[in-house]
């Protein structure tokens, strides 16, 4: 994998375009994104797993 050539993996938009770019657990999201993810299975882990449609959404 390229390490410097890093996008949003639920809205496309590269390094340049965000404010940050945070890879978890084999996902690379903005902050945006990520945000919105961890507010959404933040709080409740029980949330039906929409918000993972990521690459990785294998879990
Ligand atoms: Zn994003």
């Amino acid at each position: 994998m390229a390490y410097d050539i890093l996008y949003c993996a639920l809205c496309g938009k590269n390094y340049n375009d965000v404010n940050k770019l945070i890879t978890d657990d084999d996902v690379t999201l903005c902050d945006v994104c990520y945000d919105f993810c961890a507010a959404a299975k933040g709080d409740e882990e029980t949330n039906p797993p929409e918000v993972r449609s990521g690459p990785a959404a294998d879990r």
